[in-house]
């Protein structure tokens, strides 16, 4: 069975764990691969070799940086089909899905090769007579990155484009459930002409992890996860005085307004409910009925589920695949039995699907619960899976109530023709990213992605120009050239005359 080493100094890097995981396809429930499980030595090693790529590559002019960066971007497009079927085979979600997730990283790709014109600081000539001052911006040293399962390509893609071509070295610590992806992209990037050491891979899991925030040489880390690891990592890397983004959990919501296009709202809600199994930090799990749009809203919704395709990811026909394990399609199945017993309607059960030909892969069904309340776990919980809560409210105020006070802050939708409301949504929404009649907000590379609330641990966002702050430092230079020598020596305190 194939084994998936680390990926350190340019080369394949087997290291000294004798730990592995398992990897497993969810269409087939077939193990397929065994992942290292990498040790404290490993990450401290690896360390070291991004420490000591650091000095030349921070120093390589920025469009030397964006050169590379161009060749890498190239490098994905030829090999996409092959990436997007790594992310098939591993995460489970359907080909057209898995493809536009890598697009989507792509685009972060294609913005970090404008470094040149990114980084340019700000000048100020004769700040005082003869006193010019100017502002850069400039790299952090070695930077970590520990990312989710559900998109294995992307997350990824949202740090280390920004951050190497910030002129950062990097060790990424993909999710052990679908390490392939990463494996593959930093082959290209050792193609694309990226010295050795600037970009290196270590698997692993909690061990890995706590490495990395030990290492006192990583100066920042980006995380994205569940909300309990999130806070973890924020809370221990900032005391051991890290820089830290750390992005959790969400429980989004899409308002449906009465006056709204209900069939646009409709197709909206079940791409971004059902789309990727849910699997989504942006998926929608709560729509918020309001007024008198609820029965027409629930009628439209169960109609659609009932029809959705459910298959293999490399099957054409398949709207949705699996989830991504047994463990984790179990955990989703009992949240729809604890909605049951807390008093949800259940208009739709996907609990009890079997394909033929694919017994032991991890499928269910798309499932809608109508009359969901306030205090119901799978209102207040992160399910993460093919689930959507239908909740009733009599009016805006109340839809923008119920969204304010959720502990999750990461996306939000309105579906509404008044403008009135999509501008006073957007306005008072305690959320990171809001949707006008936009499904899944998710902001394009040269915009920041990041959730409020116990969505985001820290102050930046990823990629954009909020992506540049994070893995930079500013730094300003104040300076005055005398007319040669002619003056004494002052000691007075220095002003600007
Ligand atoms: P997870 O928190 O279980 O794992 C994330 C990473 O942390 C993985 O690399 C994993 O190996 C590591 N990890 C897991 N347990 C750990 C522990 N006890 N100590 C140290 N490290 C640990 O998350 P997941 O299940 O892989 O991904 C799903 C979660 O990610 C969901 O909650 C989803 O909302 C969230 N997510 C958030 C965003 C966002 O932008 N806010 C984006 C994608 C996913």
């Amino acid at each position: 069975m194939k084994t998936i080493e680390h990926f350190v100094n340019g080369v394949s890097y087997s290291g000294n764990s004798k730990r592995f995981s398992p990897v497993f396809n969810p269409a087939t429930g077939e193990e397929t691969a065994k992942v290292k499980l990498g040790t404290e030595e490993d990450l401290n090693k690896t360390v070291e070799k991004a420490e000591a790529a650091f000095l030349a590559w921070s120093n390589t002019p920025p469009l030397s940086r964006a050169r590379v960066l161009f060749k890498f971007k190239e490098l994905i497009e030829k090999n996409s089909d092959e990436l997007t079927k790594l992310i098939v085979s591993e995460h489970g979600k359907v080909y057209e899905d898995a493809k536009g997730s890598l697009t989507r990283g792509l685009e972060v790709v294609e913005y970090a090769c404008g470094i040149p014109q990114v980084l340019k600081g700000e000048f100020t000539e004769n700040v005082g007579k003869n006193v010019d001052s100017w502002s850069i911006r400039q790299p952090l040293g070695v930077c970590a990155g520990i990312t989710p399962f559900n998109f294995p390509a992307m997350v990824p893609m949202w740090m280390f484009p920004m951050a190497i071509a910030c002129g950062n070295t990097f060790v990424l610590k993909p999710s052990e459930k679908d390490p392939s992806c990463s494996i593959k992209l930093a082959e290209l990037l050792t193609t694309a002409g990226l010295p050795d050491g600037v970009f290196n891979v270590v698997n692993g899991d909690k061990e890995v992890v706590d490495a990395i925030i030990k290492n006192k040489k990583i100066s920042a880390v980006s995380f994205v996860g569940s909300t309990p690891i999130a806070k973890y990592i924020y809370e221990n890397c900032a005391k051991n005085e890290k820089r830290v983004q750390a992005l959790g959990g969400a429980k989004n919501h899409c308002v449906v307004m009465p006056d709204c296009n209900l069939d646009q709202a409709v197709n909206g809600l079940m791409g971004a409910a059902y789309g990727s199994a849910g699997e989504r930090c942006m998926a929608q799990s709560v729509a918020v009925a309001v007024g008198n749009i609820g029965d027409r809203l629930v009628e439209k919704l169960k109609s659609q589920v009932e029809k959705l395709k459910v298959g293999p990811g490399m099957d054409k026909n398949s709207e949705m695949g699996p989830l991504i394990t047994k463990d984790h399609l179990k955990k989703v199945i009992d949240y729809v039995d604890i909605g049951i017993k807390e008093g949800a309607k259940l208009i739709v059960d996907g609990r009890n699907l079997k394909l033929q030909g694919y017994e032991n892969g991890y499928y269910m069904g798309g499932c809608l619960f109508d009359d969901v309340k306030k205090n119901m776990r799978i209102y207040k919980e992160e399910i993460f899976g093919p689930v959507l809560s239908v909740v009733r409210v009599k009016n805006f105020d109340e839809a923008l109530n119920l969204v304010n006070d959720h502990e999750f802050g990461n996306g939000v939708s309105i579906f509404t023709r008044d403008g009135d409301a999509g501008r006073s949504f957007s306005n008072k929404a305690k959320i990171g990213m809001v949707g006008i009649n936009i499904p899944i907000p998710v902001p394009m590379a040269f915009h920041s992605f990041g959730g409020w609330k116990r969505s985001l641990f820290g102050d930046q966002h990823m990629h954009g120009p909020e992506g540049v702050r994070f893995y930079t430092k500013l730094k300003t230079v104040t300076s005055r050239w005398p007319d040669g020598l002619k003056s004494d020596p002052e000691f007075t305190m220095p002003t600007m005359k």
